[in-house]
């Protein structure tokens, strides 16, 4: 279990000062302007020696994105985009950073700036997130007021602008290029790639976009150095992790824990068990409502980490762990997740348009039992149709939990088309 002096978010739950003085009080914006005097090297390379992987859901190691910016311009500007619409069912970690301990991100975002020859960085935020923008925005003027932002930065020599963005509310603005879309003023839908952002981003400038854990944690990574941080955790799976646990717990909860924590120690320790303990577990949507579900079995002895997660075929996402014991329909709960895909999907492409309605209408019947057991094949079918032929992630990110409904719980959808199919026999009779 991690332990507290190795916590990085030390005021999560909102009991202590957020202001700037409570967040030096408790270490933060220490030594910021010593930190880049250093060099932009020098911290690229300390975050890729840290291990860290992005924490917004793809687990991209950040080091190595950082190092992707033009080292020196061309003329254009450069921009750290940070991704803070935090919009995925069940994820809900960022939000805490950002209306308890506001100061770690926007330490993080001079750092991160500075590292990749960034005068301006953006923080675009989930429009509604109210009072995460108000704590944020609070925090951001009193960094003003005391030379931590603007010309000389922290006393570090490099002048430096933040700015908030409040998105409208609508989740494809996670996707980074349709995020980049909406900062610019346009409809938020996703860019082909390539050219990737490093490339050509916001205002078709070179630009990085990260999430906010990722960015909040970097100031600490740097003051502590890589090596406490990569003491963390497996291999390849380095570090403290903000975990969001919800459902059927006794206690649901956001946590920093340490990567690679197993799944029985996270719900025991931090959220007083399972509803009904541990037998009445059914299943686990371990990272956010994208991946894959799990059944209970392969959830006990689970590890909670990115490698683990997807040699289960499922993945950690962004730790938003969402548990499900034996009272959950699970045909039920699977297709309302297929109903905010089909919502929330921009229209671009057609197997993403089409699909994500088809699926989610086949899946309805299926609730209520009225489909043929070929369907489940023919749906699976469909499901591949999708994935990976589409201009964004979220096509697959409607496809995956029909996957794992499919290849984890396939004998509930069959119970019910077959139940339904006795229930109409004795009807008739
Ligand atoms: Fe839009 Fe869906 Fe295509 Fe993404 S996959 S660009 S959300 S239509």
């Amino acid at each position: 279990m991690l332990k507290d002096q190795d916590r990085i978010f030390t005021n999560i739950y909102g009991m202590h000062d957020r202001t700037l003085k409570g967040a030096r009080a408790r270490g933060h914006w220490d030594g910021t302007g010593d930190i880049i005097k250093k060099g932009r090297d020098w911290i690229v390379e300390q975050m890729k020696a840290s291990g860290l992987r992005g924490r917004g859901g793809a687990g991209f190691p950040t080091g190595l994105k950082w190092s992707f910016m033009p080292k020196e311009s061309d003329g254009r500007p450069a921009y750290l985009v940070v991704n803070a619409d935090e919009s995925e069912p069940g994820t809900c970690k960022d939000r805490e950073i950002m209306r308890h301990d506001p100061h770690t991100l926007i330490e993080g975002c001079l750092i991160a700036s500075f590292a990749m020859n960034a005068h301006a960085s953006y923080i675009y935020l989930r429009g509604e997130y109210i009072r995460e923008r108000e704590a944020l925005q609070a925090a951001i003027d009193e960094c003003y007021d005391a030379g931590l932002l603007g010309r000389n930065a922290a006393g570090s020599g490099w002048d430096f602008d933040l700015y908030l963005h409040h998105g409208a509310g609508a989740y494809i603005c996670g996707e980074e290029t349709a995020l980049l879309e909406s900062l610019e003023g346009k409809k938020g839908m996703p860019r082909m790639k390539p050219p990737f952002p490093a490339g050509a981003g916001l205002y078709g400038c070179p630009t990085t976009v990260n999430n906010v854990e990722s960015i909040a944690v970097a100031p600490t990574i740097l003051r502590r150095g890589p090596e406490w941080f990569a003491g963390f955790g497996r291999p390849n799976n380095t570090g403290t992790k903000l975990f969001a646990i919800s459902g059927h717990v006794n206690k649901p909860c956001v946590v920093e824990e340490e990567m690679s924590i197993s799944f029985k120690e996270l719900i025991d320790k931090h959220c007083g068990g399972i509803r009904g303990g541990w037998k009445n577990l059914k299943g686990v949507i371990p990272g956010g409502s994208s991946v894959p579900v799990l059944r209970a079995e392969t959830m006990e002895d689970a590890i909670m980490d990115f490698d683990w997660l997807r040699e289960q075929r499922s993945g950690l996402g962004t730790a938003a762990v969402i548990v499900m014991d034996q009272s959950t329909d699970m045909v039920k709960a699977i297709w309302r997740l297929s109903k905010f895909y089909k919502h929330e999907s921009c229209g671009q492409c057609t197997p993403c348009r089409e699909g994500t309605g088809w699926m989610m209408r086949v899946l309805e019947r299926m609730v209520h039992g009225d489909a043929a057991v070929e369907e489940i094949e023919m749906l699976l079918d469909v499901t591949k149709q999708v994935e990976g032929h589409t201009i964004c992630a979220l096509g697959d990110a409607a496809a995956w939990p029909i996957q794992g409904l499919i290849r984890n719980f396939r004998d509930e959808i069959e119970d019910r088309i077959k139940g339904r199919g006795v229930a109409a026999t004795i009807a008739a009779q």
